[in-house]
């Protein structure tokens, strides 16, 4: 394009008022505040201005094509920005516990139980057996302390929050012994050096990378020492010649020098998943029962629930805690206690855990199921697709994700998509756009859709979303 035909395209552009006497956009008017068009209409016209200085190609030659491509745009930008930011996702990446994707997706009953907490008020606070004021954590207390064996429970905002009360309290001041090999950083911002440097409790770190023995922690104790600290490397693994000093052995030491050893386990597992045939992740009660004095772990991670960080151990270190004012600034909603309790009670009966818990039915979902759901859905997109793009069902690898069993490969099937117009950058950003929106991944130019993380009926709302994103022009989106 050559500098009088640009100039010629931007003389032919409408002016603002212009564009919102446009039937169609004057029509908007009567729903959406008067701003947020003529907003919209500025933002639409200035990046036309752009897009003819660039010389793209989308942009119509005539005034009344240039006039309908800004109403149009005018009309898209006004219902996007209607559109609720937070909207839900159809998670078609393989992995399960997706930190950017909200991590556990709640069973039936907790969502049930969530309705029911937000519809309406609740004896979130009151004891309806005496009508007295009552405790936001006896909902869940009884069962937690039931599934693990611990004496008494506490529930806070997320399992990073849960260690800084732990260490707080009881730690505050003085010295806390860890293991060189466990400094762990999770997500970028959970970092064991800098949550000990929150709390006012000073790390004292000991052995090396590989290898801590018992004799490491014992040369560190002295009269300041309050606490030995084990940290479950939930998102690595130190493999080869490797030496780590175990729960039991902290709590042998621990009963020698007088000294709480508290769990941070990251991932609450309560089932063994090693039955299942993925990587052996100690459970709570085994945590527990090797005579950790505290353990704190997730809600959202392999536990299957809302996000919360649950503190199990002695009562008398408990009550310690719950009286530290922390506990107030860290507390959980009543919605967090409702979906807790709900995800509990199923692990009451084991069995029904398997068969309710969206996280742990996606874990040990069979081969063949997956490879049937995956053609299934390859049949489903090839129907929706109408030509414009090859359906295939290729076997690919799910994740765990949420920073739990880093080394698990989970065998799974997905449909790959490869469309003969667009490539899987633009398919996928088309996809994302839609509402629901679809993530998926992208290998060597195909769209891969995992089936092992698709929810019930998702497949549907999946092959709609496929269908209008290969019917969309190119200058549409
Ligand atoms: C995930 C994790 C945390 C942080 O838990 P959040 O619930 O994400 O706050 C802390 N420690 C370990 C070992 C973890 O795996």
């Amino acid at each position: 394009m050559n500098d009088s035909k640009r100039s010629g395209l931007l003389r032919k552009l409408p002016a603002v008022h212009e564009v919102l006497q446009a039937p169609r956009v004057a029509e908007l008017l009567t729903f959406y505040p008067r701003v947020l068009v003529t907003e919209a209409a500025r933002a639409v016209l200035n990046r036309a201005r752009r897009q003819i200085m660039e010389g793209e190609k989308a942009i119509p030659p005539s005034e009344e094509g240039l006039f309908s491509f800004v109403v149009q745009e005018v009309l898209k930008t006004v219902e996007r920005q209607a559109r609720p930011n937070l909207r839900r996702v159809i998670n078609a990446t393989g992995v399960v516990l997706h930190t950017n994707l909200g991590r556990a997706v709640l069973s039936l009953q907790a969502q049930a139980a969530v309705q029911m907490a937000a519809s309406g008020y609740t004896n979130l606070e009151l004891d309806l057996e005496t009508g007295r004021r009552g405790s936001r954590y006896a909902a869940v207390e009884g069962i937690l302390t039931r599934l693990t064996g611990a004496e008494s429970a506490l529930v806070v905002n997320n399992n990073a929050a849960a260690v800084l009360l732990a260490l707080s309290t009881l730690a505050g001041g003085r010295e806390v012994v860890v293991s060189r090999g466990q400094l762990i950083e999770i997500g970028g911002s959970f970092r064991i050096p800098e949550v000990m440097a929150q709390s006012g409790a000073r790390l004292v770190e000991v052995g090396t990378t590989n290898k801590t023995y018992p004799d490491d922690y014992r040369r560190a104790i002295n009269e300041n020492t309050a606490l030995l600290l084990h940290v479950h490397t939930s998102n690595y693994r130190i493999v080869g010649f490797t030496r780590e000093t175990g729960i039991a052995e902290l709590a042998d030491l621990g009963r020698e020098f007088g000294l709480p050893v508290l769990s941070d386990l990251g991932s609450g597992v309560l089932v063994d998943l090693e039955d299942f045939g993925l990587p052996g992740e100690p459970t709570v009660q085994q945590a527990v029962a090797a005579g950790a004095d505290v353990v704190t772990f997730s809600g959202d991670k392999l536990l299957g629930g809302p996000q919360a960080g649950i503190i199990v151990g002695k009562r008398h270190l408990l009550e310690r805690m719950k009286k530290n004012p922390l506990t107030r600034a860290l507390r959980i909603d009543k919605f967090t206690v409702a979906a807790l309790e709900a995800t509990l009670r199923a692990y009451l009966d084991g069995e029904r855990a398997l068969e309710e818990i969206p996280v742990l039915k996606m874990l040990i979902a069979g081969r063949a199921d997956l490879e049937r759901r995956a053609r299934e859905l390859a049949r489903l997109l090839n129907e929706h697709a109408a030509g414009r793009a090859q359906i295939t069902v290729v076997q690919v690898t799910s994740r765990v994700g949420g920073g739990a069993l880093p080394t698990a490969e989970l065998p799974s099937f997905a449909a790959a998509v490869k469309s003969e117009e667009i490539s899987a950058e633009e398919l996928s950003w088309r996809l994302r756009a839609k509402d629901p929106a679809v993530i998926g991944r992208i290998q060597e130019d195909l769209l891969l859709l995992d089936v092992r993380t698709l929810q019930e009926g998702e497949e549907k709302l999946l092959a709609q979303a496929i269908k209008d994103a290969l019917k969309e022009g190119p200058e549409d989106g």
